[in-house]
């Protein structure tokens, strides 16, 4: 009998605030599918027996080293409980009051913050990948017992009881084996999920691939098969939705599966699934790694973060090699020679199978794209070591598609017209604001192709690839384009009336006098058709999007990087600037216009912070073409 064990009554304790809330919404809405219950607990008990096998192989002394690895359900249909027990790691008391009463993660939060945001029941289900699915159990119990006792010989039994409604009472209990057995008292409306049938049904839907035993009433009821081992010739397209959706704790179908094994320089088994849709994209925030690592069909890391780079976070499955020594530490995976090996020989493969999959299957590619692109930009400014691999991956729209429509730098390479030796992108944050910019001009202009970039990371994309298929890849915002010719150009008729060189030196002289430090210089265009000036950047590191997302980040800021003013020199307002000015006309009044010129340039290439000075001066600009007396200007 052990000493410590004299405590004469249950104590009362307090859930943490954040626990409370998420049981209050638990016990008080309706959810459709209440049975997920039984996935929760059981994935809790499994978790449990991996983390004893796992113990078993590292630490000789364990309490009850006999006992079977198993889950048993027993349901008893009159008293109306269910109770699922584990010869799992167990709990101390203290494992018990910060797994079952407080955070032991940040979970908790994250999923109030999803239920809040989800309007219908369904944010329920994903309770599970939040690491709150015990309370889970409330769902359908008023009362939850949990009898635990840890692995640790000389550990002390407890009992933990709760109603679910702000309080749990803990005691000690002795004679109890190593493990876990928690039971559910079920509540008046939950008595349905007293069948033995119902809840096989569930343990079939939900856990069949559970690696150990599951017996409801004595009898087996899952598959235990480690499927990643078996021969995929063998596996049915419907055995791997299931397991993806056990080992994803999913509801999705898969996109597409990848199952494969590699004998040299490692031997592997992995089974890998791409998820059909992307959490983070609804602002979940960003989800924990999907894949687990096995040695020989033992868990030694579930989530794990070391066998595929972060940006692979949304990939689920199993990696199991039996070249990893089976008591590795999980905390020396990270700086393990095998595991880096590993993590290249999978990384490259998946790779490579969505280069085929893009070859052979373009829609489902197209798909994957549109939902996991995401994933793979930022595998490119992350990860110099696959940066040229996943290069041929990335897709956009351009100049030459369909809106929607979207191809790869191979695509665009592939249609390159002779005499052009660049890749050209821009970006903004539209198909119209980008067509109906300067910048596109010359390039519609003379039919050269550009692509189209609507999220603020894909420049740093493009500019971290710097080259494909040894062609630049060049902003197209960027001045000195120096664009090839092409036979159109040519056919165009040449505009009216241009600027000689002297009068658009000058011009260009003066305005840069007044504009002063705000440009490195203002030049002669070859590029505008219709608008009177853009702005370029001089600075090939830096360009306008690059340094909108800057200016995003350091508010208030003004404009980042060296841009320049490009000028058209047959556009009528230039003409027209440069001829009053000869005639020596309002000096005030041909400031403004330049500043004006200069700012409308800006707010094309997104870069005005204030658009107040604009606003002013386009009323006193009004007023004068108006001919109205009185200037709105004040006196300043
Ligand atoms: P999650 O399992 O996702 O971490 P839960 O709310 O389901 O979140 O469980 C919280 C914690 O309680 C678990 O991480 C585990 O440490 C502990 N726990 C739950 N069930 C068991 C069990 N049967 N055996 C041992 N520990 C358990």
């Amino acid at each position: 009998m052990n000493t410590q064990a004299n405590q004469p009554t249950p104590q009362k304790h307090s859930f943490q605030a954040e626990v409370k809330q998420v049981l209050d919404i638990v016990i008080h809405s309706l959810y459709t599918h209440k049975e997920i219950f039984v996935r929760e607990l059981i994935s809790n008990a499994a978790d449990a027996l991996e983390k004893i096998r796992h113990e078993k192989l590292v630490n000789k002394s364990i309490a009850d080293p006999g006992l079977a690895l198993e889950i048993d359900i027993d349901i008893d249909e009159d008293a109306k409980t269910i109770t699922i027990t584990d010869a799992g790691i167990g709990m101390t008391e203290e494992e018990v009051k910060e797994n079952l009463g407080a955070i032991a993660h940040s979970g908790t939060k994250k999923y109030l913050e999803a239920l809040k945001e989800a309007s219908s029941g369904g944010a329920v289900e994903l309770i599970g990948q939040f690491g709150v699915g015990f309370y889970s159990s409330f769902m359908v119990a008023k009362t939850v017992t949990v009898e635990t006792r840890s692995f640790h010989p000389d550990a002390q039994g407890i009992l933990w009881t709760s109603e679910g409604e702000g309080e749990y009472t803990l005691e000690h209990k002795d004679d109890l084996k190593r493990g876990s057995k928690i039971t559910l008292s079920l509540r008046d409306d939950a008595h349905e999920y007293a069948s033995a049938d119902t809840i096989k049904k569930t343990v079939q839907k939900y856990s069949n691939f559970v690696p150990f035993p599951i017996k409801i009433n004595g009898e087996a009821v899952n598959t235990i098969q480690a499927i990643w081992t078996r021969n995929k010739n063998e596996i049915t397209d419907e055995e791997y939705t299931e397991f993806y959706k056990f080992i994803g704790n999913a509801h999705d179908e898969p996109a597409f599966h990848l199952h494969f094994s590699v004998d040299v320089p490692i031997m592997l088994n992995a089974l890998l699934f791409a998820p059909k849709t992307n959490i983070e994209q609804f602002g979940f925030g960003k989800m924990d790694p999907g894949v687990n690592l096995y040695c020989r069909k033992v868990l030694i890391q579930q989530h794990s973060d070391v066998i595929l780079p972060e940006w692979l976070r949304f990939v689920k499955g199993v990696i199991d090699s039996e070249d990893l020594p089976l008591n590795i530490s999980r905390e020396t995976l990270q700086d393990n020679a095998l595991i880096r090996k590993l993590r290249k020989v999978v990384t490259s493969r998946f790779l490579k199978f969505l280069g085929e999959t893009y070859k052979t299957d373009r829609k489902s590619y197209n798909e994957f794209w549109k939902t996991h692109g995401m994933f793979l930009k930022q595998g490119v400014i992350d990860d110099f070591d696959y940066r040229s691999d996943i290069a041929p991956l990335l897709m956009f729209e351009s100049s030459l598609t369909e809106s929607g429509e979207q191809i790869s730098l191979q695509e665009y390479v592939d249609r390159m017209p002779t005499g052009q030796d660049r890749i050209f992108y821009i970006s903004g944050p539209s198909r119209d604001t980008i067509q109906s910019g300067p910048y596109m001009e010359a390039f519609l202009k003379k039919n050269i192709e550009v692509l189209y970039l609507y999220e603020p990371i894909d420049d740093f994309v493009l500019n971290a690839v710097r080259e494909f298929d040894k062609k630049q890849l060049v902003s197209a915002d960027q001045g000195d384009l120096d664009l090839p010719d092409s036979p159109e150009t040519d056919e165009t008729p040449k505009p009216e009336e241009t600027l000689s060189k002297d009068d658009s030196d000058i011009l260009c002289g003066w305005m840069k006098g007044i504009l002063g430090e705000k440009v490195t210089a203002v030049r002669k265009s070859s590029r505008l058709v219709g608008s009177p000036a853009m702005i370029v950047c001089s600075d090939s590191q830096m360009n306008a999007s690059m340094q909108r997302v800057m200016q995003s980040i350091n508010k208030g800021m003004p404009s980042m990087g060296a841009n320049s003013l490009e000028i058209n020199p047959t556009h009528p307002i230039l003409l027209q600037v440069s001829k009053l000015k000869h005639e020596g006309a309002d000096e005030d009044f041909l400031k403004s216009a330049v500043e004006h010129i200069y700012e409308n340039a800006m707010v094309d290439a997104g870069l005005i912070a204030d658009p107040r000075i604009m606003v002013k001066r386009n009323y006193d600009i009004l007023a004068k073409a108006l001919g109205a007396k009185k200037e709105t200007s004040s006196d300043d």
